[in-house]
């Protein structure tokens, strides 16, 4: 049994995926409390279900992505035979993960979009550095900047790890608390080699809209 939030159609607003039209499937419960958290209903919110009946859930929708997603998909550890399974049958497996618990246990063909938080998150300190080991080009890595000081961190966080070097490195400002043009500036100036990540879902849908 796994304890889901929510399973809905959308297009995918974030990492190299984005604009992809995507199954998410978001687990209930996470041990963090980001500042800039928008699913906090899904802290405690959710019903138990059948690994076998989140598939078909899935398998309902005509795409061949899947992104779990929570709260904190890797406190329940279904979600990795559940990844695993999904794998086997053919979807391309996205994991959004909050950077705090060691991915090692995850299916290694899925895609790992690991959060890196940053001092102004209301969460610092929270990474398990075990996760840099999959610092690969596969690997997507996350900062949602929330200040100045936020940004000079992270490139300093990126530089020490080379992460430049060997992953994706996405800065995400945090919506409508920084100014994307800001941020777009910033890393020019800087000399920055992260990508600009700006949530494409908050642009096309309502507050109240997921998807279909
Ligand atoms: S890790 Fe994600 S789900 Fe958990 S509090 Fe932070 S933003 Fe919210």
């Amino acid at each position: 049994m796994i304890k889901i939030n929510e399973i809905f159609f959308s297009i995918q607003g974030e990492s190299s995926y984005v604009g992809y039209p995507t199954v998410f499937v978001r687990t209930s419960g996470c041990h963090l409390r980001c500042t800039y958290c928008d699913t906090t209903y899904a802290y405690h919110q959710g019903s138990n279900m059948e690994l076998d009946d989140v598939v078909k859930n899935i398998k309902q929708h005509a795409t061949k992505y899947v992104c779990l997603t929570g709260g904190e998909p890797l406190l329940q550890k279904e979600t990795l035979p559940l990844m695993s399974q999904l794998c086997d049958d053919g979807y391309i497996v996205s994991l959004e993960t909050s950077g705090d618990i060691d991915c090692k246990e995850v299916d290694r063909r899925v895609k790992k979009i690991i959060d890196v938080k940053t001092p102004d998150s209301g969460e610092p300190n929270k990474f398990a550095t075990a996760n840099l080991e999959f610092a690969n080009k596969e690997t997507e890595f996350k900062f949602v900047i929330c200040s100045e000081k936020d940004f000079e961190w992270a490139e300093n966080f990126a530089q020490k790890n080379n992460l430049f070097e060997k992953s994706n490195v996405l800065y995400s400002p945090s919506f409508s608390v920084i100014d994307e043009n800001w941020l777009a500036k910033k890393i020019l100036s800087a000399g920055s080699q992260a990508r600009l990540q700006l949530q494409l879902h908050k642009y096309i849908w309502s507050p109240t809209e997921r998807g279909v």
